[in-house]
């Protein structure tokens, strides 16, 4: 017995040994955290295009955004985007104030420069106007180095927000130009032309904007009706301005989706469950040409809070191309005499259908079954429904009658 107890204790001691022996690293990652990991946005193609995912309206600190040109970048891609265009305020770079006074104690006499906003939105002390006094491509420039740098496909578009007195004429992206400092004038139309001339566009930002109105304003109007504007913000984040949808399809005007952030997005769109606002854009492929081309001829979709926005043809091509619907049973229900028809959402984004009272939720990557007894003069139903989650014009939903899949 006592030679079992010794031996016992020469294991315990044995093992006691080989646990302190044990490797003990100095550093011990709980997860990798250079790994991208980017939300995949799955949209289907829709009429032979492809439903490419873009912000068009966004700021960083080369304005009054809160996050690096590098960091929107990462941001775009993480949150599904295929395309991004950095549209800092032409006006007012209100960070540049913060930094000229950080490195005021290494100036000559340890004075701040003084830092002026460009144009009308405030002059120079002797009334005139101070113009462009700072590299406005920077931002673009870092960010297409970050691009560049991490291997992001992200397609990078130049841009810059006009923001100009918002009762009488309000704020304007240029987008597609070549050199934001060379757009620049303080005669604001004169501004828009200058776009044009370097082959961009110009879109009319959230409407109502300090003006409680979608309605046109003098200015705006004449500035409509020289053609100067080419699309305009149907939503700017969480806002959706219904009455834009019919003034884009009046006038010929690409319909726009944009988050307009100024802080991170994560806190404002992912964490509450959805996608950020974004612009869909049917083109063949995702360059600016084509892109460019798309917004032109304006193939575009726009999407907040989970419902989308546009001319109701393409929102209708949408939900066809997004739901494969087939007949599944010529003699189902509880008669053995209905059509039975599968609907699968083969994309990211809920599509919410109503047939008379019931709803029919069609989350992302599931099938649900509806059924269709004959109507009166003997015919089976076709699967129609209103959707729900959609608007077209005069805050209208679409109505679709699913093509049968095969
Ligand atoms: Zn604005
Ligand atoms: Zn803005």
């Amino acid at each position: 017995m006592k030679r079992i107890t010794l031996t016992l204790a020469i294991i315990a001691f044995g093992c006691a040994i080989a646990v302190a022996q044990k490797k003990v690293p100095d550093v011990h990652n709980t997860f990798n955290e250079h790994k991208y990991r980017r939300t995949e946005i799955i949209l289907p193609q829709v009429k032979g295009y492809n439903c490419y995912k873009a912000d068009f309206h966004v700021h960083t600190i080369y304005s009054d955004g809160e996050l690096t040109p590098r960091q929107r970048v990462r941001e775009a891609w993480y949150d599904g985007l295929d395309i991004l265009a950095l549209t800092d305020h032409l006006e007012a770079r209100n960070y540049e104030k913060f930094m000229l006074k950080a490195l005021a104690p290494h100036n000559p006499g340890g004075k701040a420069h003084k830092y002026y906003h460009a144009g009308s939105v405030r002059l120079m002390e002797d009334g005139t106007d101070p113009g462009i006094r700072s590299d406005h491509n920077a931002a673009f420039n870092e960010a297409m180095q970050h691009l560049k740098k991490e291997g992001y496909p992200i397609l990078l578009i130049k841009g810059s927000e006009i923001s100009r007195a918002p009762q009488t004429q309000g704020h304007f992206n240029a987008l597609f130009i070549k050199d934001i400092p060379a757009i620049y004038n303080i005669d604001t139309k004169e501004t828009f032309r200058n776009v044009h001339k370097q082959g961009g566009i110009v879109i009319h930002n959230h409407p109502a904007y300090r003006r409680n109105t979608t309605e046109k304003s003098e200015w705006q109007a004449e500035a409509y009706k020289e053609g100067l504007i080419d699309g305009v913000e149907i939503v700017n984040g969480s806002a959706f301005y219904p009455k834009m949808i019919r003034r884009a399809v009046e006038e010929n005007l690409v319909m726009i989706g944009a988050t307009d952030t100024h802080r991170p997005t994560s806190g404002q769109y992912k964490d509450l469950g959805f996608f950020r606002t974004m612009t869909i854009v049917l083109a063949k492929e995702c360059t600016e040409k084509a892109v460019k081309d798309a917004l032109l001829k304006r193939r575009t979709l726009a999407y907040s809070g989970g419902e989308l926005m546009g001319e109701e043809k393409w929102l209708v091509e949408f939900a066809n191309a997004a739901v494969d619907c087939r007949l599944v049973s010529e003699n189902g229900g509880k008669k053995n005499d209905s059509h039975i028809y599968s609907l699968t959402n083969n994309t990211s984004i809920t599509i919410r259908l109503r047939r008379g009272k019931t709803i029919y939720e069609l989350e992302p990557f599931r099938t649900t079954t509806v059924s269709y007894g004959k109507n009166k003069n003997g015919e089976y139903g076709r699967p129609t429904f209103t959707i729900e989650n959609m608007w077209h014009i005069d805050y209208q939903h679409p109505k679709v009658v699913f093509e049968i899949d095969k």
